[in-house]
C-alpha cells in the first residue's frame, strides 16, 4: 500500500515538476513578450508625440512666437507622466532661457525683431558631449532612453531632433541641419503597473492551471495506474501469504491488464504445481509414518524436522527428547555418529547394539544439487531378531544337534587354523579322540533313545573336562575329537586319562560306559598336516581298542623303519 502511495507521489511529483517548468516558461514568455509589447507600444506613442510636439514648436516657433513655445514646453511639464519637457540647444543649454538666439536672430536680421529677456539665465540639461545628444544631433533622428527613475521606477526619455527647415534660414541662418533637440521624459510608473498586473495574472493562471494539472494527473494515475497496481499487489501479498485460490480482477487491456493476466496464469500454474506436491507429499508423509524403519531427518542447521513414530519406538525416546538432545546424540554417542557422517566412504549401514536392540544405521549428509549441505538423515533397521536368527543359524552350522558340541566341519576349520599357529609360533598342538567301547551293543540291549542320552552325558563330561580354549567335537557316531592348542602329548594324554577315568566312573540312568582315548601332538610327531594329526590319534585310539578297550593311547613319533600312524603307546587299564 505504501509503495504504491510512493508510486502515485513520485509519478505525480514528477509530472508536477514538468508541467511546472513548461509553464512556467510559457509565463515567464509570454510576460516578457507582453511587457516587451506595452513597453514598445508606449515607446511609439511617445515617440509620436515627441515628435509631433517637435513639429508644433517648429510652427510655432516660424509664427514667431518664441515665448509661447516657451509656455508651450512649461506646461507640458505639468502632464501627468511627464517628468521633464525640455527644449535643448544642439550643446545640451535649454533654451529660451538667455538672450544669445535673440541676439543672432536679430543681428541676423538687421533689426530688433526680437525683444531681449530682462531675467536670462543658462541652464545646461544635458553636457554637450553627451553620447545621446550628440547621436540625435549627428544622425537626425529621435533616441528613446531607458534609465532608472528615482522613484523606483524607470523612465523613458526622448530625444527628439528639431530639423531644419528652409523657413528657419530666415533667422537661424543655415549653418545647422538640426536647430535643437527635445528632451522629453516620462516615468514608466503607469506602464510598469500594468506589467505587474499582467504578472500577477500570469502567476495566477499559472498556479491554477498547476492545481488542475496535478488533481487531474493524480486522479488519472489513480484511475489508470496506481488502483490497478494496489490490486495486483494485494493479490501477490495474499498468493505470497498461501492463497493460491486469489486471481487478480483483470480491468483493462494496458501493460497492467497483461500483468494481472500474467500472474494469474502464474498463480493457476502453481497451485497445480502445489497440488501435486501436496499429494505427493501426503503419499510420502504416510509411508514415513507408516514405515517399519526409524527415520530422522535434520535441515541445513543440523534442527530435527522429521522423527517418524518408528525412530521413537527403536530409539526408547519421545519425539520431544530427540529434538532436543540433537541428531548426533540419536544414538547415545554422539564421537561415534560423527565418525560415521564424515565418512564419504560410509554410505553402507553400520549394525549397533542399542540397548536391548541391534540397530542397522544408514547415517548420510544430504547434499542439495548445488553441492551444499540441506541436512542429514538417519534410518534405523531393527535386526535384533535377523541378528538371533543369524547368530542361531551360525550355530547350527557349526554345532551338533544331539551333543551340542562342535560339529566335524567346524572341527576341520579350527584344526587348520590351530595346526597353522602351531606352525607359525612353534606351540604345540594335541588332538584327543576317543570312540565308546561296545556301543552297538548298548544300543541293541538298551534301545537308541538311552544310547542317545549316554551320547550326550559323554559330551557333557567331554565338555567339561577340557579348557576354555579348548575345542570338543562330535566327530560322528559315538566318536568325539577334542583339539587342544597349546598342549603337548603329556598334557593331552593326562587329558585324555583324566576324562575316561570321569566317563567309567559315570552312571546314566544307573548305566556305564566306557571309553578308548588317542591322542597325537604336534610338533612330536612331526605331521605334515592336520589330517595327519588326526590320523594319529586314530592309529593311537585304534591302539586301545587293540589293547582291550577303556584305556588311553599315545601317538609315538615313528621309528625309522616303522610308519608313523601305527606308532602308539598304549597304557594298560
Ligand atoms: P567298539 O567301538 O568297542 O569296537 O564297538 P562298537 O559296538 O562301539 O563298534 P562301532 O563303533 O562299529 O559301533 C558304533 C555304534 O554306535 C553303531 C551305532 O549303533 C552306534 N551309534 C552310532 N551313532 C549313534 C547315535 O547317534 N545314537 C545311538 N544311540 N547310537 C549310535
Ligand atoms: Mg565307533
Ligand atoms: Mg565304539
Amino acid at each position: 500500500m505504501n509503495k504504491n502511495m510512493r508510486i502515485r507521489y513520485k509519478i505525480t511529483l514528477a509530472v508536477g515538476i514538468a508541467v511546472t517548468v513548461v509553464l512556467v516558461a510559457m509565463a515567464l514568455f509570454y510576460t516578457h513578450f507582453q511587457e516587451q509589447t506595452v513597453l514598445s507600444q508606449n515607446e511609439r506613442t511617445m515617440e509620436k508625440l515627441t515628435e509631433s510636439v517637435a513639429q508644433g514648436l517648429q510652427a510655432v516657433m516660424l509664427a514667431g512666437s518664441a515665448d509661447i513655445a516657451e509656455s508651450y514646453a512649461d506646461r507640458l511639464k505639468k502632464v501627468t507622466d511627464i517628468i521633464d519637457f525640455r527644449i535643448l540647444r544642439t550643446n545640451g543649454d535649454e533654451a529660451f532661457r538667455d538672450n544669445k538666439t535673440i541676439h543672432d536672430v536679430n543681428r541676423r536680421r538687421g533689426e530688433e525683431t526680437f525683444t531681449p529677456r530682462d531675467h536670462e539665465q543658462q541652464i545646461p540639461v544635458l553636457p554637450a558631449d553627451d553620447p545621446n545628444l550628440l547621436a540625435t544631433v549627428s544622425e537626425n533622428r529621435t533616441l528613446a532612453v531607458y534609465e532608472p527613475g528615482l522613484d523606483g521606477h524607470r523612465t523613458l526619455t526622448f530625444l527628439a531632433p528639431i530639423k531644419y527647415i528652409e523657413a528657419c534660414s530666415k533667422c537661424h541662418g543655415t549653418a545647422n541641419k538640426v536647430r535643437g533637440v527635445i528632451k522629453l521624459t516620462t516615468s514608466l510608473a503607469a506602464v510598469e503597473r500594468d506589467i505587474y498586473e499582467v504578472r500577477q495574472y500570469a502567476i495566477g493562471g499559472l498556479a491554477l492551471a498547476l492545481m488542475a494539472t496535478m488533481l487531474l494527473t493524480g486522479y488519472m494515475l489513480g484511475r489508470t495506474v496506481v488502483e490497478p497496481l494496489e490490486k495486483v499487489t494485494h493479490a501477490m501479498t495474499r498468493v505470497s501469504d498461501g492463497d493460491l485460490d486469489h486471481q487478480v480482477p483483470i480491468q483493462s487491456r494496458d501493460e497492467i491488464g497483461t500483468m494481472a493476466n500474467s500472474f494469474n496464469r502464474m498463480t493457476s500454474e502453481l497451485r497445480t504445481t502445489y497440488d501435486g506436491l501436496r499429494r505427493e507429499q501426503d503419499k510420502l508423509t504416510t509411508i514415513i509414518h507408516g514405515a517399519g524403519e526409524g527415520i530422522i531427518v535434520t535441515d541445513s542447521t543440523g534442527e530435527i524436522v522429521l522423527v517418524n513414530p518408528a525412530a521413537e519406538r527403536l530409539l526408547e525416546k519421545p519425539i520431544s527428547q530427540i529434538v532436543k538432545e540433537g541428531f548426533y546424540a540419536l544414538l547415545d554417542d554422539e564421537e561415534q555418529m560423527r565418525l560415521w557422517l564424515s565418512d564419504p566412504e560410509q554410505g553402507g549401514a553400520i549394525t549397533t547394539a542399542y540397548k536391548e536392540r541391534v540397530l542397522q544405521v544408514f547415517a548420510s549428509t544430504i547434499f542439495g544439487s548445488d553441492h551444499n549441505i540441506v541436512g542429514s538423515a538417519a534410518l534405523l533397521r531393527d535386526i535384533t531378531e535377523e541378528k538371533r536368527l543369524e547368530d542361531e543359524l551360525r550355530r547350527l552350522s557349526t554345532t551338533d544337534g544331539l551333543t551340542g558340541l562342535f560339529n566335524r566341519r567346524h572341527l576341520d576349520a579350527t584344526l587348520d587354523t590351530e595346526y597353522n599357529r602351531a606352525q607359525r609360533t612353534g606351540t604345540s598342538l594335541a588332538v584327543l579322540m576317543f570312540d565308546i567301547d561296545h556301543f552297538k551293543k548298548f544300543n541293541d540291549t538298551y534301545g537308541h533313545d538311552q544310547g542317545d542320552r549316554v551320547l550326550q552325558s559323554v559330551a557333557k563330561n567331554f565338555h567339561d573336562a577340557l579348557r576354555k580354549y579348548d575345542l570338543a567335537c562330535r566327530y560322528g557316531g559315538e566318536e568325539f575329537v577334542g583339539i587342544l592348542p597349546n598342549t603337548t602329548l603329556e598334557g593331552a594324554f593326562c587329558v585324555a586319562e583324566r576324562l575316561r577315568v570321569e566317563i567309567e566312573a559315570a552312571e546314566v540312568d544307573g548305566l556305564k560306559v566306557t571309553i578308548s582315548v588317542g591322542v597325537a601332538a604336534f610338533p612330536e610327531l612331526p605331521v605334515s598336516t592336520p589330517e595327519g594329526l588326526i590320523e594319529a590319534a586314530d592309529a593311537a585310539l585304534y591302539r586301545s581298542k587293540e589293547g582291550g578297550r577303556n584305556r588311553s593311547t599315545r601317538a609315538l613319533p615313528p621309528e625309522p623303519s616303522t610308519p608313523a600312524a601305527t606308532g602308539a603307546d598304549t597304557t594298560p587299564v
